[in-house]
């Protein structure tokens, strides 16, 4: 029986797996959610001796029903090869007795290379499943590391081009740079003069734009997304968690059946739900902190139940974080409102037109094992410094405010069980913020300049990821107004 796929805004709007991957939005502009979360079919003991690709395979079989094992096996052996730089994929390091799980190991060092590696070959695979005849375009909104890990993951994959936009300034100088550089015949990459969500809002107004794709198809395309809308995204980041947990379990820190608390640096909501997923297939999970940055709006919602957006953008030294629309929170709406997609569509509609919907105490009720927290600027830069001065280990920016919402939820709870940070981006990726916040005096230098002394003052092996954009090209200097955005679509595909 294959696990059905259902819109979060129409319930008559069914998927499988395949269908879901390649469309990535409903045709409403909903969100595909599988009708349950189905459990894990393999026992504690047997999980601590699993690999990386062994567990990937545990836990994506349950949700890509329409898979067979051997064309999912070949996904997962074409993405976690040697294009991440450690044997254990996702490393975890025990700083200060909280647990750092390193998901910045792959070819573009941040987190999205986890989902980001395997979702093209996912993607490829559900087209030759559903007799896809088209060439797929994957159109992507970017607040910075999405656009890189998957120009990466798509760069020459025959039958697809690539179109990612960006925010022009609100990506750090190394992510804009790793993105501009990028080689391959079927990648476009564009600025825009707005924000994240701008980019993210436009995209899915050309998603959910019927005429467009009327044009397309008649050009022979059609579009999908690498954005964490996309379930294919999404499934592989489960993994990780039930790795984590793993990985405690071997080292004697829990007990099989012992909860693990996690804490997610979140923008998009894509991760935390991941995690969230991941304890609903058996990973006994306690607390779920959702870490936010100054663009606090997911706080603000779980203090009040209230999501609101309307309030200043700000851009801050985590752009990946840099989000008022948090996407993904659509599919938790959908649970918490039993499932009922006539009322998660009452709720997104709201969020269109006045920005902002508050949920039932009933509904807000099932959110309580979601814990909000948020780091200011300063509270993030202190941290880096601070985890620096004690433990020599470099945190991102991102990874910094996760820990600071761990520091606040420990004060406030007490709670002492075993914890895991979800260490989502490689310190080499913002070495400007990360090396004023050790000592101001670094903002002196060049960005190259940082990664070197990066690399001195902590001992860590600066990345190939890094090193390959040094002295590469730029390939990419389109920048487009916010409205122009499907003009330039029309312009990349000529017509
Ligand atoms: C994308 C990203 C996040 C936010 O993850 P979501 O799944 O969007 O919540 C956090 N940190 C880094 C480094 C990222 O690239």
């Amino acid at each position: 029986m294959n696990l059905v796929y259902r819109s979060t805004r129409n319930s008559e709007e069914t998927a499988t797996a395949s269908e879901a991957i390649l469309k990535g939005l409903t045709n409403d502009g909903g969100l595909f959610v599988p009708d349950s979360i189905p459990k894990l079919q393999v026992s504690m003991d047997d999980l601590t001796k699993m690999s990386y690709g062994e567990i990937a395979y545990a836990v994506m079989k349950e949700f890509l029903t329409d898979f067979t094992e051997e064309e999912l096996k070949n996904c997962i052996r074409n993405a976690y090869d040697e294009k991440f730089d450690t044997e254990e994929i996702a490393p975890m390091v025990k700083v200060d007795g909280t647990y750092y799980l390193e998901l910045f190991h792959g070819s573009t060092i941040a987190f999205k290379d986890m989902a980001l590696s395997i979702l093209p070959h996912l993607l490829v695979t559900s087209a030759k499943k559903n007799h896809v005849e088209n060439e797929i375009v994957i159109l992507t909104a970017t607040s910075g590391d999405t656009g890189k890990a998957a120009l990466a993951g798509f760069a020459d994959v025959p039958g697809t081009k690539i179109i990612v936009f960006y925010p022009k300034a609100g990506v750090s100088p190394i992510q804009e740079k790793q993105m501009v550089t990028q080689k391959g015949d079927n990648t476009y990459v564009v600025g825009i003069k707005g924000n994240f969500d701008d980019a993210q809002t436009g995209v899915k107004k050309m998603f959910s734009n019927k005429d467009l794709a009327k044009e397309m198809a008649d050009h022979g395309y059609q579009f999908s997304s690498a954005n964490s809308i996309n379930i294919g995204r999404l499934v592989p980041q489960v993994v990780y968690y039930v790795k984590a947990y793993a990985t405690l379990l071997k080292e004697d820190v829990l007990k099989a059946g012992e909860p693990m608390n996690v804490v997610v640096p979140t923008g998009n909501f894509g991760n935390i739900l991941a995690a969230f997923y991941a304890k609903q297939m058996g990973i006994p999970i306690g607390k779920f902190v959702c870490a936010s940055n100054e663009n606090k709006v997911l706080f603000d919602f779980f203090q009040t139940g209230t999501y609101d957006r309307n309030r200043d953008f700000v851009l801050t030294s985590s752009p990946s974080m840099d989000i008022l629309i948090s996407s993904n929170l659509e599919r938790m709406i959908y649970r918490i409102a039993g499932n009922n997609s006539e009322k998660c569509a009452e709720f997104m509609k709201a969020l269109t037109t006045d920005g902002k919907y508050s949920i039932s105490d009933e509904m807000k009720t099932e959110l309580n094992e979601f814990f909000g927290a948020y780091a200011s600027e300063e509270e993030t830069s202190k941290k880096i410094h601070d985890v620096y001065t004690q433990t020599n280990y470099v945190l991102d920016t991102h990874t910094a405010v996760a820990a600071v919402a761990y520091d606040k939820y420990k004060e406030v709870s007490k709670d002492t069980t075993p914890t895991v940070i979800a260490s989502t981006a490689s310190p080499y990726k913002f070495t400007r913020s990360v090396m004023t916040a050790i000592d101001p005096k670094y903002d002196a230098k060049e960005d190259f300049e940082l990664v070197d002394e990066l690399n001195k003052i902590s001992g860590v092996k600066i990345p190939n990821a890094i090193e390959e954009i040094r002295s590469a090209k730029v390939l990419h200097d389109t920048v487009v107004e916010t409205e122009d955005m499907e003009k330039e679509v029309k312009n990349i595909l000529k017509f």
